[in-house]
């Protein structure tokens, strides 16, 4: 049986959900699994829930994708791994380059499918911001796999999994990371939430964005905006959707006074469901929405936060 070597990453002592979706996809393509778990504290057993259950875990003083990439480089070797395959997060796009350098390897990144044809990995990708996909086949084995958050089911299968936990030495990089600074941002991870809403130049103002900022709080969604909303200075640039902001992929994505540009298309075109509010029924949009309102933001944001409070009693 062909094996992967699944990279999850450590969050507030938890697994972060787009290394269970990576994990589930490479089980369900038949592969057999070890986990290498990124990140300090306990927790990292959890990817046992996938059913994984060899799973080395690197924990270091500050986070380094050299020496990370250096040190999985060599795993892969001595474990005899087929594929690595992770999540397109902000690891998964400094690492995988580096890794896949380093194995000459192929690099397949923010794949939305993946699939087996024979024994090679042949990937699915949007390109020309969400216009066009293709299909990309890995020639060479080990090939390295980035698939886009939340976009591949997670399949539970409990069981319990070992962790040997190995102190990383970073000390040998030629480039260090002094400080991470986390922004002021969501609650819910933005590349995580299921639910997103968003926010454009139609609100007109930053005083509509803490309302918006409610109704996300309601239904357990995470809050976003276009660009025309953060250029105006109206909300935090850690909110941004698309092309120069943040690619997410929610089950729902509801766009409030958003025309639909490109550049916003790339950010969320490949959400499930996408609702789109906006007054002009012309607005582009609407020609990706599954659902559409022709109304005034400012009767029905409203009207729907309270139908969806009557409904919760
Ligand atoms: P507008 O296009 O002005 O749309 C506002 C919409 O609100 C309109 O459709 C209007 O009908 C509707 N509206 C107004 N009032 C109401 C009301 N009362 N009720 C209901 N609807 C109403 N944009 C991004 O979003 N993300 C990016 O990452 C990004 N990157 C870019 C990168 C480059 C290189 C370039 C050139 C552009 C980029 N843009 C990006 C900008 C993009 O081209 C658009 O300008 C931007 O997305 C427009 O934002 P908007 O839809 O909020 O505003």
């Amino acid at each position: 049986m062909a094996k992967a070597l699944i990279i999850a990453e450590l969050k507030n002592g938890k697994i972060v959900k787009n290394g269970l979706e990576a994990g589930s996809k490479a089980k369900a393509l038949g592969f057999d699994c070890i986990a290498v778990v990124l990140g300090n504290g306990d927790g990292a057993a959890g990817i046992g829930e996938i059913g994984i259950t060899e799973v080395i875990q690197y924990e270091y003083d500050m986070y380094n994708g050299e020496s990370i990439a250096a040190t999985i480089s060599e795993l892969v070797k001595d474990k005899g791994i087929d594929s690595i395959i992770m999540a397109n997060s902000w690891t998964g796009k400094d690492i995988s380059g580096r890794i896949a350098a380093a194995l000459d390897g192929p690099a397949l990144t923010d794949l939305v499918e993946l699939t087996l044809d024979g024994d090679r990995l042949v990937g699915k990708k949007p390109i020309y911001a969400g216009k066009a996909f293709v299909n990309y086949a890995a020639k060479k084995s080990p090939a390295v796999i980035t698939l886009r958050a939340n976009t591949f089911p997670v399949v539970s299968s409990p069981s319990d999994a070992k962790v040997e936990k190995i102190k990383m030495d970073v000390s040998g990089a030629k480039a260090t990371l002094k400080e991470f600074k986390e922004t002021q941002g969501n609650k819910v991870s933005l590349t995580e939430a299921s639910i997103i809403i968003s926010g454009g130049r139609g609100v007109k103002g930053p005083e509509y964005f803490p309302k918006l900022q409610e109704l996300a709080d309601l239904i357990g969604g995470a809050l976003g905006a276009s660009r025309a909303a953060v250029d105006a200075g109206w909300i935090d640039h850690s909110h941004q959707v698309g092309q120069t902001g943040k690619t997410v992929s929610p089950t729902l994505y509801i766009a409030v006074g958003i025309s639909g540009a490109i550049q916003h298309l790339a950010g969320m075109g490949s959400s499930k469901y996408i609702v789109a509010i906006n007054k002009d029924k012309e607005a582009p949009i609407f020609k990706v929405a599954t659902y559409g309102v022709v109304e005034d933001l400012f009767d029905f944001v409203p009207a729907f936060k309270s139908e969806i409070e009557k409904s919760r009693g």
